[in-house]
C-alpha cells in the first residue's frame, strides 16, 4: 500500500479540478483562501509546513503568486516541489493568456497584470486545458492509479462540456450585454458567453481608484448603455456602489475563486454558477 499523493495547489479553483480528477488516491491542501485578493495573499506559517510534506505543488502560474509563493518554496527546502522539477506544475503554461502587452511587459507603475490577464481559469475551455494537464501530471507521480484517474477525468470532462452547455442557453439572453468589473477578473468568462467587459473601475489592475477616477468613469459610463457592474469579494464595495447609484445601474458581489472546504461541497461547477447568477437573478 502506497502513501497517497500530497499535492498543495496554491488556489481553491485547482484544488477543485484536482479532487474530480484524483479523487480519494490524493490528499489536497489548498494555500489561499477564496475571499483574499489572488494577487496578494498573506503567508501563514502553515503554508510552509504543507509545502515541506508535498509530492506535487499545482499553481495557477501567469505572475499570480510572484508576490508571495517562491519564498515560501524555499523555506520549505522541498526539493520535490521546486521549479522545474517534476513535482512542479505551472497552469499557465497550458493556457493562452489575454491581455498579453504588445512588448510582452506593461510598463504602467504597479500592473499586477504586466504580462498579461491570469485569471484564466473562468475561461471554460480553459478547464478542459487545466484538467488534462492535471491528469497528465497524476499519472506521471501515481503510475499504479492510471486507470482511475483516467476514469474520473472522462467523467469530469463529460459533466463539464454538458454543463457549460447548459450555461451557454441559460446565458444567451445577456450576449451583448455591457459590464463594468472593479478588477480585469471575470474578463475570461464574459469573452466567452460574448458579453462586453467595458471598463474596469481601477484604473491600472492593481491601483485601486481615485476620486478623480471614479467621477470620470462615471461620465464616460453616462452614455455606454452599461448593463450590471460586477465587483469581487476582496475589494472594497463603495466605488461599485457609488458608481451604481450615480449611473443607475445595478451591481453584483460575485466570487472569482472556489471555496473550499472538507467535503468539497463547492466546486468549479459552483463558482461558474454563481458568477452567471449575477446575470441571470
Ligand atoms: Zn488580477
Amino acid at each position: 500500500m502506497f502513501a497517497k499523493l500530497q499535492i498543495v495547489a496554491t488556489y481553491g479553483y485547482i484544488s477543485s479540478i484536482v479532487h474530480e480528477i484524483g479523487g480519494d488516491e490524493v490528499e489536497i491542501s489548498t494555500l489561499a483562501s477564496s475571499d483574499s485578493d489572488p494577487h496578494f495573499i498573506t503567508p501563514k506559517p502553515s503554508f510552509i509546513a504543507k509545502l515541506r510534506d508535498s509530492d506535487l505543488l499545482i499553481k495557477n502560474g501567469a505572475e499570480l503568486e510572484d508576490g508571495w509563493l517562491l519564498p515560501l518554496q524555499k523555506r520549505a527546502g522541498n526539493s520535490k516541489i521546486i521549479i522545474g522539477s517534476s513535482g512542479y506544475l505551472n497552469l499557465a503554461k497550458k493556457v493562452t493568456l489575454i491581455d498579453v502587452p504588445e512588448n510582452g511587459i506593461s510598463r504602467r507603475d504597479g500592473d499586477v497584470h504586466a504580462h498579461g490577464n491570469p485569471h484564466f481559469h473562468l475561461s471554460p475551455e480553459n478547464i478542459e486545458l487545466i484538467s488534462k494537464a492535471i491528469l497528465n501530471k497524476l499519472i506521471e507521480l501515481d503510475q499504479n492509479n492510471q486507470k482511475k484517474y483516467l476514469k474520473n477525468f472522462e467523467i469530469f470532462s463529460k459533466k463539464w462540456s454538458n454543463f457549460i452547455e447548459k450555461l451557454k442557453i441559460d446565458l444567451k439572453p445577456f450576449k451583448g450585454w455591457k459590464v463594468i468589473s472593479y478588477h480585469r477578473v471575470y474578463d475570461y468568462f464574459l469573452r466567452y458567453f460574448n458579453i462586453e467587459l467595458v471598463e474596469t473601475i481601477e484604473p491600472i489592475a492593481g491601483i485601486p481608484p481615485s476620486m478623480s477616477d471614479i467621477s470620470n468613469l462615471e461620465n464616460r459610463a453616462k452614455n455606454l448603455g452599461i448593463n450590471l457592474i460586477l465587483t469581487d469579494y476582496y475589494h472594497n464595495i463603495n466605488s461599485a456602489e457609488y458608481l451604481s447609484k450615480k449611473i443607475a445601474v445595478p451591481y453584483k458581489v460575485v466570487p472569482h475563486d472556489v471555496k473550499i472546504d472538507p467535503n468539497f461541497s463547492e466546486d468549479i461547477f459552483k463558482l461558474y454558477e454563481k458568477i452567471a447568477n449575477a446575470f441571470k437573478n
